[in-house]
């Protein structure tokens, strides 16, 4: 009955499709803290589906509140209209944040939610008269998506390359120190101030005035769990004020608990101007982002009549009613089970057991905050990415769903998982690793 005779219609995003094809490995259910695979086995999600999934899968709440909103009221236009569901999701969502930030506006992915940022960025300064400020500022290793303003200010070279010319007047903020070694992670040197040093030079290069924002994940997700050592988003919050420039969160995957906190804002108490997220928003059940923005940002768009807001930009589905019941089944589930902060109680244990892999075969480094976690293997000379994309296919097959990025491999498990299924997570992980090349 699987319609595994049909793979070549679909066109696998990004790596590994030919294995694929020979291989497939294709979910058809999924509970909990569980896949159920086409042949009837369990997988445990060690990566909340992708990175998304938080509150686990099928919760009832969310698969309840979907099922009556599409019963109920299918659709609204996004434009001049509005529905009860969007406002009261608006409010519980700000509701998590620090006071400055008292606005959202929704878009449908993590990537709407970056070129809306950025475009608001670049509209700000504008509405306020100044409108030379027009660069953008992300980060070497950064990931914001696949939009051309989210690969545009992306720090991954293999995203852009086949695509430009992207964003004009985009620089990136250069990783001043070596990252594949430990380097950002237990154990580190506290004087992170310095590794923001280098947007300083950016600021030097251009005039300041020209600069309107600058993007930064909290802690670098897709490549690798690259964790930011105490001060330095301080630091970047520091030069972006001084000289008037907009500071952009990504917290996509940062948000909605991974940290142990409900946002990576609260976790390293910096205030940015805008933040992004999608994924968690909705327990990655409906497609649906956010962007949050500071009163202030707000209210200078609200400069025209009272019904022109001076914002060109919004998307047919933005505060889809659908969506915004997903939205709202997820927040009630996050915060009956607590699990917005469930990460830090777990945090210890989690790290404890990732560390516990130090000495495991081909692990060269180990890296974790909340629930999130790296484990770096040294790659093979001359095939990069061979041992990890092994590492996830014996994974798999020894029922643990983990992902690789690199020869990183990244976890992030639901926030509902149990200490023995991190065990289990561990202890497979240990195995796979022992019988690798
Ligand atoms: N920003 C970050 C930090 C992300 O991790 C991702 C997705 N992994 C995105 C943006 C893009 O989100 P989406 O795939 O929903 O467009």
């Amino acid at each position: 009955a699987l319609a595994t005779n049909n793979l070549e219609a679909f066109w696998m995003p990004f790596t590994a499709n030919r294995q694929f094809k020979k291989n497939p490995r294709l979910f058809v259910g999924a509970k909990d803290m569980h896949y159920t695979t086409a042949d009837g086995r369990q997988v445990l999600d060690g990566t909340a589906g992708l990175w998304c999934c938080n509150a686990g899968h099928g919760r009832p709440k969310i698969t309840e509140a979907v099922q009556r909103q599409i019963a109920e009221l299918d659709y609204a236009p996004a434009f001049q209209m509005g529905h009860p569901h969007a406002f009261e999701l608006a409010a519980r969502l700000t509701a998590l944040m620090p006071s400055p930030i008292d606005h959202v506006f929704f878009t449908n992915s993590g990537s709407e939610s970056v070129e809306t940022a950025l475009k608001m960025a670049i509209a700000y300064h504008r509405v306020r008269g100044e409108g030379a400020r027009t660069r953008l500022i992300g980060r070497e290793r950064g990931y914001h998506g696949v939009n051309f303003g989210g690969i545009s200010v992306g720090g991954i070279v293999a995203n852009r390359k086949m695509f430009g010319p992207l964003l004009a007047g985009v620089d990136h903020i250069r990783h001043t120190h070596d990252l594949s070694r430990n380097a950002w992670s237990r154990g580190q040197p506290e004087n992170g101030a310095e590794y923001a040093e280098d947007l300083i030079r950016l600021v030097q290069l251009h005039d300041p005035s020209t600069i309107a924002a600058v993007i930064v994940e909290p802690v670098a997700g897709s490549t690798g769990v690259l964790i930011p050592p105490k001060g330095y988003l301080e630091r970047l919050r520091a030069i972006c004020d001084q000289h008037g420039i907009l500071l952009i969160f990504d917290e996509v995957i940062t948000g909605f608990g991974r940290l142990g906190s409900p946002f990576a804002v609260d976790h390293f108490g910096v205030t940015p101007d805008l933040v992004t997220t999608a994924k968690g928003i909705t327990n990655g059940v409906i497609p649906m982002g956010a962007v949050f923005c500071t009163s202030q940002i707000h209210e200078a768009f609200m400069t025209g009549p009272e019904h022109l807001i001076e914002f060109f930009h919004g998307y047919t589905y933005s505060g889809h009613p659908v969506a915004c019941a997903a939205g709202l089944g997820t927040l009630d589930t996050y915060e009956e089970e607590g699990l917005l902060t469930r990460g830090a109680e777990l945090a210890g244990y989690w790290e404890d057991a990732l560390h516990s892999l130090r000495d495991a075969r081909h692990v060269i480094d180990v890296r974790n905050i909340g629930l999130i976690g790296a484990i770096e293997l040294e790659p093979i000379a001359g095939e990069p990415t061979k041992r990890a994309f092994s590492a996830f296919l014996k994974a798999y097959d020894a029922g643990i769903l983990i992902r690789t990025t690199g020869d990183i491999i990244a976890m992030s498990p639901p926030l509902i998982i149990e200490k023995h299924q991190i065990d289990q997570l561990v202890t497979t992980l240990r195995d796979v690793l022992q019988g690798l090349d």
